[in-house]
């Protein structure tokens, strides 16, 4: 490629991030809008069935990236101006639902799961479109629907509860707000409920990459009670009236620690800036959950705790998999043959040139081989994605794959800093799309 041809095509992708910086104040007011919706469906069929609009807080998401660079979710939500066509706004993330459609649980029953989604509150008239991306990364658009800020019934924002800021990097729309809430604590327990938050921005805030990137990070917590103490855990028969009723055994999996009152979830977190949510949920029995741009979930007392935040993360924040493959997950056909993967982390060396190929070592065999020798060394070691054979990783050990604290792979930390910069706008986009082009939609 010639050096005009490269310097146009740095132009136009350098000036989209600008342009989209402008677009902002063009489309856009300083404040959220959340859309609350049902997300019905079984193994075969999918549909979205829209509940309520809210509105309030003040926008806390990047401003340069209007639309996001990288999708690595099963939903793509877009937002067009309903005049003008022009796509003004795009989201990636996944959700529960697609964790339940490859259950066997979900050949028999419809399941009815309650999602949302923010974004700027919009200046005019809008279009959105939710379209799903399926395992075999094919496209489809599942639902559209319109907006009009004059016209379209919105409830306000009601704050309730006290926000605790636990680490401040810099302003909201710069960088990645963290969200704890706490879910099974009583008022009583108001200085445990303080402890913890704390001790868990600390496992945070002193895990690699988190900190040395702390200038890219906040990290708050909204002081919120529950009536009872504990978790409902319902292989005990242990039932609990907590904020948010966080469960066990989401999914028919004991140790799958989620909430499924997601749109109560969202109105508390409307309490303060957020990107991502975590539920500390007040239990000593191990479990945790993590789904890409949606929220995660982590028990709040747990030798591994410090090691089970920092993995959800990885899912929730990154968009990173599971590079283990050793596993009582009840998924199916999460990684069919002949498809790469959308997992930064992961690899079926369908494509690998959209992965970490720009980090492996000239002369290294691949598939590598997971011997002593190589164990610092990015590579494509077979095993991963709950399967022993056919998915690759890229390291030996990682935090993704082994519970261990504080071992991200250099690939697993490159995706978490570039999603730092991303909320802190200093990413450009030429540099993202050289790794990883974003799965595009048809
Ligand atoms: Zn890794």
């Amino acid at each position: 490629m010639d050096y005009f041809i490269k310097s146009v095509i740095a132009f136009l992708l350098f000036g989209t991030s600008i342009v989209s910086a402008q677009n902002f104040d063009q489309h856009f007011e300083n404040k959220i809008l959340r859309i609350d919706y049902h997300h019905i469906g079984d193994a075969k069929s999918e549909s979205f069935e829209m509940k309520s609009f809210h509105a309030g807080g003040e926008w806390n998401g990047t401003r340069a990236y209007l639309t996001q660079p990288f999708e690595y979710g099963s939903i793509l939500f877009e937002v067009y101006d309903s005049v003008t066509h022009e796509l003004i706004f795009k989201r990636s993330y996944s959700t529960l639902f697609d964790e339940y459609k490859a259950t066997e649980r979900a050949e028999k029953e419809i399941g009815y799961f309650e999602e949302c989604v923010n974004l700027p509150f919009p200046k005019k008239s809008i279009k959105f479109t939710f379209t799903s991306n399926s395992r075999k990364r094919e496209a489809t658009l599942k639902y559209t629907g319109y907006f009009n800020p004059k016209t379209t019934t919105c409830q306000p924002f009601v704050k309730e509860h006290d926000v605790m800021d636990l680490h401040i990097g810099g302003k909201p729309d710069q960088c990645l707000d963290i969200l704890f809430i706490p879910d099974g604590y009583t008022k009583e327990e108001q200085e445990k409920l303080e402890k913890d938050m704390q001790r868990f921005a600390d496992y945070v805030l002193d895990c690699s990459p988190y900190n040395e990137n702390k200038k890219m990070i906040n990290i708050r917590a909204v002081r919120a009670f529950s009536e009872e103490s504990g978790i409902t855990d319902p292989n005990k028969g242990e039932l609990k009236k907590t904020l948010l009723n966080s469960s066990y055994n989401v999914l028919d999996l004991d140790r799958y620690l989620m909430c499924l009152n997601v749109w109560k979830m969202n109105a508390v977190a409307d309490d303060a800036p957020y990107d991502h949510v975590v539920l500390i949920c007040n239990s000593t029995k191990y479990g945790g959950g993590g789904i890409y741009n949606f929220y995660c979930t982590v028990n709040s007392e747990h030798q591994r705790s410090a090691y089970v935040i920092v993995h959800e993360l990885g899912h929730g924040v990154g968009g990173l998999g599971d590079e283990y493959y050793t596993s009582e997950v009840s998924v199916r056909d999460y990684y069919p043959e002949g498809i790469e993967p959308v997992d930064p982390n992961l690899t079926t060396l369908v494509d690998f040139d959209t992965k970490w190929a720009d980090l492996i070592e000239s002369g290294l065999p691949v598939p590598t081989p997971a011997v002593e020798e190589n164990r610092a060394k990015v590579g494509v070691y077979e095993g991963g994605g709950y399967v022993a054979e056919g998915v690759y990783r890229p390291y030996i050990s990682c935090t993704m794959k082994d519970a261990v604290y504080n071992r991200f792979c250099p690939v697993c930390t490159r995706v978490l800093i570039e999603t730092f910069k991303y909320y802190s706008n200093k990413i450009k986009n030429n540099e993202y799309h050289k790794v990883r082009p974003s799965n595009s939609v048809n």
